[in-house]
């Protein structure tokens, strides 16, 4: 069984009807990229920064983060490395250079891109490192928490102009440096068309927007099967997000830890979506799920899909639509 999946580590990511879907890792550390890389990813799709910024308890500066994001891009050979700005927040009061101060509801606080903003030349010094690792290999920036329009312009702002002075002086950056927004806050999802303009990629955040989404902290345990993608109200949002990208042919993936479950493929497929990012160790088992599946069943089942009313049905659904290897 181990050895049959290791096969698949060269063997394209395609449905039965032929469709290639395109897995990314997400990676935070050095061997999750050698991973990546050695089981085939189609490039890295989430690279948390909060890594750099939580060794050594202080801020790493420009050249210092320069050297891991070109070593990640490097690693990745001409594969797409996406690089998340910093996702931090007062839940790590304490393992940080930042200072931050203790917050008493750390998730809806000063966290994600609201920080990146609030400290004076934090986002600025992130992204002119990103933008002169892009020297080196294909880069994308994402952001996260965003929760309307105004902060996508001001980081967009703000990446034009890293990307301006390093050219005026005379570092070589590439052309164009696509830039992306999570949607994870569901104001986000619900006021995408207002500024899906200015993005050239989406990546949609399920851990964060399925927390926000049903008011269950994605850490409490307590709350048993509260938190869970398998509520309509978390299937809608998804459909409508995936609808608004793929209409205007921009690309979208899922980057939460549903994509990393085998279980969830045949839900994220039959919602449109054509690229999903998840952690190296379960790369495999989605890529054996994707081979076994058929979109154009999936995507004739998706009316269905939308009218489940509650878990059960989700529930029913899903078992409904299991390749048969399963
Ligand atoms: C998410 O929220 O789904 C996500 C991928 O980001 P993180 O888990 O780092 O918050
Ligand atoms: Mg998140």
């Amino acid at each position: 069984e181990r050895k049959q999946l290791r096969r698949l580590r060269r063997e394209p990511s395609k449905t039965l009807d032929g469709v290639d879907i395109r897995l990314y890792a997400n990676a935070e550390s050095r061997e999750d990229v050698a991973e990546a890389h050695a089981l085939g990813a189609a490039g890295v799709g989430l690279y948390r920064t909060e890594f750099l910024f939580l060794q050594g308890r202080r801020i790493p500066d420009e050249e210092e983060q320069f050297r891991a994001y070109r070593d990640l891009v490097l690693g990745m050979t001409g594969r797409t490395v996406t690089i998340r700005t910093l996702d931090i927040g007062a839940d790590k009061a304490d393992e940080t250079g930042l200072a931050l101060r203790h917050e008493p509801n750390p998730a809806m606080g000063l966290r994600g891109v609201r920080l990146s903003m609030a400290r004076d030349g934090l986002l600025l010094t992130q992204l002119r490192a990103i933008v002169r690792a892009s020297g080196y290999g294909p880069v994308r920036v994402l952001v996260p928490m965003i929760s309307g329009r105004e902060e996508v312009l001001a980081v967009r702002a703000l990446l034009d102009r890293a990307q301006r002075e390093l050219r005026a002086a005379g570092h070589g950056t590439a052309e164009r440096i696509p830039f992306g927004a999570m949607i994870e806050v569901p104001s986000a999802a619900i006021a995408l068309p207002a500024f899906v303009r200015e993005l050239d990629f989406i990546s949609i955040g399920t851990n964060d927007l399925v927390q926000y989404l049903l008011a269950a902290d994605r850490n409490n345990d307590a709350l048993g099967d509260l938190y869970s993608p398998l509520h309509p109200a978390v299937i809608r949002l998804l459909h409508g997000v995936v609808r608004i990208a793929r209409g205007r042919g921009m690309p979208v993936s899922v980057c939460g830890e549903i994509a990393g479950d085998a279980r969830f493929t045949p839900l994220l497929l039959a919602l449109g979506l054509e690229e999903l990012s998840l952690h190296p160790s379960p790369l495999l088992e989605v890529r054996r799920a994707i081979r076994a599946l058929d979109l154009g069943h999936l995507r004739a089942r998706l009316p269905t899909l939308l009218r489940a009313r509650d878990r059960a049905g989700l529930e029913r659904w899903l078992d409904a639509a299991q390749p048969l290897h399963a």
